[in-house]
């Protein structure tokens, strides 16, 4: 196999991509796959942070006097260029997040869905005509843009969360600027390069409309403090949010936080035993769970658990780990510390009466450098230490049940609140679980697993999930500020509430 280095630097050629000299403070960047270096990449310096935020706010103000329609056509042109480099974009990401082929080209296939779905919202970006109480008046909502978006970004998703962000943000008038993860700095710069090529074609968008920080959580700060950033959209853990969500909430910004999850899934006595396994194995072992919707939490009614479990562990123990660019279904952690999160809380795990079936190092013949695990299947007592909290790796602790109202209760007792699925055939049981007295998620789903959204509907979580709405449905309204506007074409001034006051 060509060298991992060698293949990258080809793609970067390919999308457009043209790296400056790293400079003193360089990022290194390697792969999970096999530990490769990749190469090294310049980082921004704060001064440098602060004139891009300069330049995307004069950029947003001759941006938002665009028409929306004409704004999308920018968008247009970004799905065009991504339609046409997808092999190329979407081997990168595989590459540097460490995802099998199909993975990595479903992220891409999700930044082209995005871009369509944003093309047409641009015709749609509409408000209210409200009846008013007064004669010869009118009132309406009008949305505005807000200026410029700061979006900071994950590991996991390198370009997906950009483009959902990215998408949403530009035809509605915003100018955006993007600190990605530290880890996946060279997939931002060749969506970065995309994005440029595309503005080129549009012809007269205004300069600095999209900048992109490459930087430690150093430059984050600077875009959740800026004051002409009213708007930062951020993904990644809860540790993260509550941090950049504070500082937002200091100057009255806005956040949209995309943070971490605890996922749970129940499986009741009248499941399809095959589709809740495959629903189960996909969320709870692809991308080695390293996607914020994992499946974490499994409760399985006690009639049916003994034969359900004996059934995932043989899923589980027959699971092909290995080189995710080889197809294989499990690919490596991200990184040597996530692999010590995720003995950490196994341990934990086995402290609190746990038995835990995987979970170990596996070697890979020419990967040596990667951190690939077996995933693990953990049968827990009850709901108790490690369960509680996110551990970004393939961990599913698995719990019996009795009663669906306590599956349901202890499915929302922990303080994430991102995706929750019920495998049933029961109308009674999936109606509950999608009702007021059922999941407290942003995510609640029947018959399907915890992971796998598509854009059409809004994305994100509630409780230390953070509460923020990205990508389809009305999430579009969290990048624009709202007006009232009333309107009176009569001759007379009635006031509201029959309030007289005459004067003259
Ligand atoms: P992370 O929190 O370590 O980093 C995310 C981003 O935040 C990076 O760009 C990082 O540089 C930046 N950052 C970190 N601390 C910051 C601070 N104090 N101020 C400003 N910026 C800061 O997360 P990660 O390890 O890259 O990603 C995994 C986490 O992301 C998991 O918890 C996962 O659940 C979550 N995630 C959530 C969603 C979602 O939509 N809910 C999607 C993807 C990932």
């Amino acid at each position: 196999m060509v060298a991992l280095a060698e293949q990258t630097a080809e793609l970067l050629h390919g999308l457009g991509v043209r790296l400056e000299s790293p400079g003193q403070h360089a990022l290194t960047v390697r792969s999970p796959v096999n530990g490769e270096m990749l190469c090294d990449v310049p980082t921004c310096a704060m001064e440098t942070a602060f004139s891009a935020i300069e330049a995307a706010h004069r950029a947003a103000i001759a941006w938002r006097r665009v028409p929306a329609p004409k704004r999308g056509e920018l968008i247009r042109l970004l799905g065009e260029e991504l339609r046409a480099h997808k092999a190329a974009l979407g081997r990168l990401v595989s590459i540097e997040a460490g995802k099998s082929p199909s993975e990595g080209l479903g992220e891409v296939q999700e930044m082209i869905d995005i871009c369509d779905f944003a093309v047409g919202l641009s015709r749609q970006l509409h408000g209210l005509t409200i009846a008013t109480e007064r004669p010869d008046h009118r009132m309406m909502e009008t949305w505005h843009p807000l200026g410029v978006v700061g979006i900071i970004s994950a590991f996991n998703f390198p370009v997906a969360v950009w483009s959902w962000n990215a998408a949403l943000a530009l035809i509605c008038g915003n100018a955006i600027v993007w600190k990605p993860s530290e880890k996946t700095p060279l997939s931002a710069l060749a969506c970065h390069a995309l994005l440029e090529r595309a503005l080129t074609r549009f012809g007269d968008a205004p300069d600095g409309l999209s900048q992109l920080l490459i930087g430690g959580r150093e430059i984050g700060e600077v875009l959740a403090d800026h004051p002409k950033v009213p708007l930062v959209s951020a993904t990644g853990s809860t540790a993260m949010g509550r941090a950049v969500g504070q500082r937002l909430a200091a100057r009255f910004a806005r956040a949209i936080l995309e943070l971490g999850g605890n996922n749970a899934a129940i499986v009741t006595p009248t499941a399809d035993p095959d589709l809740a396994l495959r629903g189960v194995a996909f969320a709870a072992m692809g991308t080695a769970g390293q996607r914020c919707t994992t499946l974490r939490r499994l409760f399985v009614h006690r009639s049916v658990h003994d034969g359900f479990l004996e059934r995932l562990k043989a899923a589980y123990a027959s699971v092909s780990i290995g080189n995710p660019l080889d197809g294989h279904l499990v690919g490596p952690l991200i990184d040597a510390a996530a692999f010590s999160r995720m003995q950490a809380a196994l341990d934990a795990a086995r402290t609190a009466g746990g038995t835990v079936h995987g979970g170990e190092r596996v070697g890979i013949a020419g990967c040596e450098g990667g951190y690939y695990v077996r995933p693990a299947l953990v049968e827990m007592p009850g709901q108790i230490g490690p369960v509680l909290e996110e551990t970004f790796a393939p961990i599913l602790y698995v719990m019996r049940y009795d009663d669906l109202h306590e599956a349901i209760a202890l499915q929302n007792d922990v303080p994430q609140g991102l995706s929750s699925a019920i495998f049933t055939n029961d109308l009674r049981e999936a109606e509950r679980f999608v009702s007021d007295d059922g999941s407290d998620c942003g995510i609640a789903n029947v018959n399907i697993g915890t992971s796998g959204a598509e854009i059409g509907g809004a994305f994100g979580g509630e409780k230390e999930t953070g509460g923020g709405r990205e990508s389809g449905s009305d999430a579009w309204k969290g990048y624009m500020r709202r007006a009232t506007n009333t309107i009176n074409y009569g001759s007379t001034l009635p006031l509201a509430q029959g309030v007289s006051f005459d004067v003259g």
